[in-house]
């Protein structure tokens, strides 16, 4: 089975429970979860049997601890993860508003997270590694996206796969070297995977299928379109495969992109058609929504066969 990677952040979330003016008036809190849009990620492959691993750093304490633990025992590799003398495990801490939108406060560019770089170890995970998964939300460190270029040229150089959630925050985009560092793992996607209108930052289209067939164009494979509750798009040189969203009562969206994209490039890589590709990764975004907690809603193919099962559906 091919082996997948990815290089980005791991934190602890926490959560306001009760909402109200900001933090300032959140009444209660819960936590910490393991979180961080890479490590939701490759849980969630890990949790599918993928081979897996991921290149991070975190700080020599409780939080750390949480994650690599979390992660190993779901079966990802977490031999190029470091741990800094120093430094915290990077935190969020999130709140929904009534409207369904979220706020965050994150510390992670100066948290362990800001080690995160080809370490010896992180060279000898690129080295077995046939698949590259880049994250947006990633590329807030020089460190990260050397990291990232250099391991997407040698996966590259010996005939393996990138794939690309832009998973882009609104104040991540004026950072310094952002819109290249963007820029640069498109030019490199074999399989691109922005949600809704994201996909707009990177055409010069403005209409769907056209900023589609521009990316097709460019030499992208596919483009899979995340759109929430919807569902999701799959379109390739021979058109448009849709597939709805289940139907689930939405508890905690954040992670089903990230638990989604690992379905969805895990059974690509497994050879899979898209529509049954795309029924999977809607399962498997689906049940994270469901449960309160970024990573709290990872599922084994078990797990997601049981899903589809209870709707007379047979998805694997
Ligand atoms: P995030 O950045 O919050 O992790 P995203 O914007 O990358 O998310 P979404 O489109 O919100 O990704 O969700 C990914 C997938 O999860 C959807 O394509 C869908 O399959 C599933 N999903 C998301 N929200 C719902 C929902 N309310 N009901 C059912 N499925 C959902």
């Amino acid at each position: 089975m091919k082996k997948i990677i990815t290089i980005g952040e791991i934190v602890v979330e926490i959560m306001a429970v009760e909402t109200g003016n900001g933090f300032l008036s959140a009444i209660s809190l819960i936590g910490p979860f393991a979180s961080g849009a890479p490590a939701i990620f490759i849980d969630q492959a890990a949790k599918l049997g993928q081979p897996c691993g991921i290149v991070s750093a975190v700080g020599n304490d409780d939080f750390g601890v949480l994650n690599v633990e979390r992660l190993r025992n779901d079966g990802a590799d977490v031999s190029a993860i470091a741990v800094h003398p120093t430094a915290a495990t990077g935190s969020a801490f999130v709140r929904y508003r009534q409207d369904g939108n979220r706020d965050f406060i994150f510390n992670i560019k100066h948290s362990a997270c800001s080690a995160i770089g080809l370490t010896p170890q992180a060279e000898a995970l690129v080295e077995t590694a046939d698949h590259l998964h880049i994250m947006g939300s990633a590329l807030f460190s020089d460190g990260i996206v050397a990291a990232i270029h250099e391991a997407t040229r040698r996966i590259k150089a010996k005939g393996g796969t990138i794939s690309f959630d832009p998973n882009i925050r609104k104040e991540m985009l004026e950072l310094p070297g952002m819109r290249e560092a963007l820029g640069h793992a498109l030019e490199n996607t074999d399989l691109f995977m922005p949600s809704g209108a994201e996909i707009f930052l990177f055409t010069q289209a403005t209409e769907e299928k056209a900023a589609v067939a521009e990316l097709l164009a460019r030499g992208i494979k596919a483009v899979v379109i995340k759109r929430g509750a919807e569902g999701a798009s799959y379109f390739d040189a021979s058109g448009e495969t849709i597939a709805p969203a289940f139907k689930v009562e939405e508890v905690d969206p954040t992670g089903a992109g990230d638990s989604f994209g690992a379905a969805f490039v895990t059974c690509w890589l497994r050879g899979m058609a898209a529509d049954k590709a795309l029924v999977i990764a809607n399962a498997t975004g689906a049940r994270a929504v469901g449960v309160k907690g970024p990573m709290e809603g990872t599922s084994s193919m078990a797990e997601i066969e049981a899903f589809l099962a209870a709707r007379n559906l047979s998805g694997v």
